[in-house]
């Protein structure tokens, strides 16, 4: 099987730098129009510069075709003009990959609001934005591929960054209910938590891991998650080649009788209740409902 792009029109945001640059060049080596996005600031989201511009004149160096956007990902309006300006100039949009981000991390305790929000808005606003901004597009066309960026920080926590963890789990929960309203319209929705030596990660990195760890290993996933092939609702991970997947699972849980409904019936049962023998994974909201029904049926 070969993954090809040609005659496909994506958009990365954040392709600056880091992963979003990797992606965006590979896609174009694979044929695809590329919507470079970023608003080129510094790690902590100030500033702006010609980043974009950079990354597609190295697409256009190699033979391929882009072209530069510097809007952020954070105004709405500013995304709807890009979509304008791709389908304006190639006719469509086929693939979107929500990658753009910013870190302003500090505990809990230390943490300003205003970090709080900021992250919460270029992650989870952001993607929710350039996400809406091309839906109606992929439904006419009757085909969307979206690749969410979610961190291990979201799925499994991290010391320091709880408003980034709480934007990027948002993202995996954007994802299962995007999944569900794009499938028939041939939109498949997936969530990529990357491992990638950057300038996101070079003060945690060790320097030899930080090579193992290029962004061009996380390329593949994510390439393969925008592809004709992609499966939808799924939260892979990659990094340094290797790859994973995590699921958002339920128990089989246990039911208290009428009258044993009290906060000490839950600490008798618990073990029960949290007990992963015959765990599913939801597909939809409502299975929860389901499962408790059949519980209750005994
Ligand atoms: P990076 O800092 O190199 O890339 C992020 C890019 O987003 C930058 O080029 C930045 O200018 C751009 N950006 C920031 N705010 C923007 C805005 N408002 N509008 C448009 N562009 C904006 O870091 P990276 O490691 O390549 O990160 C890419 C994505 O992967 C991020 O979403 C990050 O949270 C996620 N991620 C990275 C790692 C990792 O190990 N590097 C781990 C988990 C998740």
């Amino acid at each position: 099987m070969t993954i090809s792009f040609k005659d496909r029109v994506a958009i990365v945001t954040g392709a600056g730098g880091g992963l979003g640059r990797a992606y965006a060049l590979e896609l174009a080596a694979r044929g695809a129009k590329v919507v470079v996005n970023d608003l080129g600031g510094a790690r902590d989201g100030t500033g702006t510069s010609d980043a974009a511009e950079k990354v597609v004149e190295e697409i256009k160096a190699a033979g391929g075709e882009a072209m530069a956007n510097g809007g952020s990902v954070t105004e709405y309006e500013q995304m709807v003009e890009m979509v304008a300006k791709a389908k304006e100039a190639w006719g469509g949009v086929h693939v979107l990959i929500n990658n753009a981000g910013i870190l302003r991390d500090k505990s809990f305790a230390k943490m300003e609001p205003a970090d709080f929000d900021l992250v919460v808005k270029v992650h989870l606003v952001g993607s929710g934005y350039c996400t809406k901004a091309v839906w109606e597009t992929m439904r006419e066309q009757n085909y969307g591929r979206i690749l969410m960026t979610a961190s291990s920080t979201g799925l499994y926590g991290n010391f320091g960054q709880a408003n980034y963890g709480a934007a990027k789990l948002g993202l995996a929960g954007l994802t299962k209910t995007l999944y569900l309203e794009g499938a028939k319209n041939n939109i498949k929705v997936n969530t990529l938590a990357p491992v990638a030596g950057t300038r996101m990660t070079e003060d945690i990195f060790p320097p030899e891991a930080f090579a193992q760890f290029k962004p061009e290993n996380v390329v593949p996933a994510a390439l393969y998650l925008v592809s004709e092939e992609a499966p939808t609702n799924m939260i892979i991970g990659a990094g340094a080649g290797a790859f994973h997947a995590a699921y958002v699972t339920m128990t089989q849980g246990a039911a208290l009788p009428e009258g044993e409904r009290t906060p000490e019936g839950v600490a008798r049962i618990f073990d029960k209740i949290i007990d992963r023998t015959g765990e599913t994974v939801p597909q939809s909201g409502s299975e929860q409902a389901m499962t408790i029904m059949r519980l209750l049926q005994g």
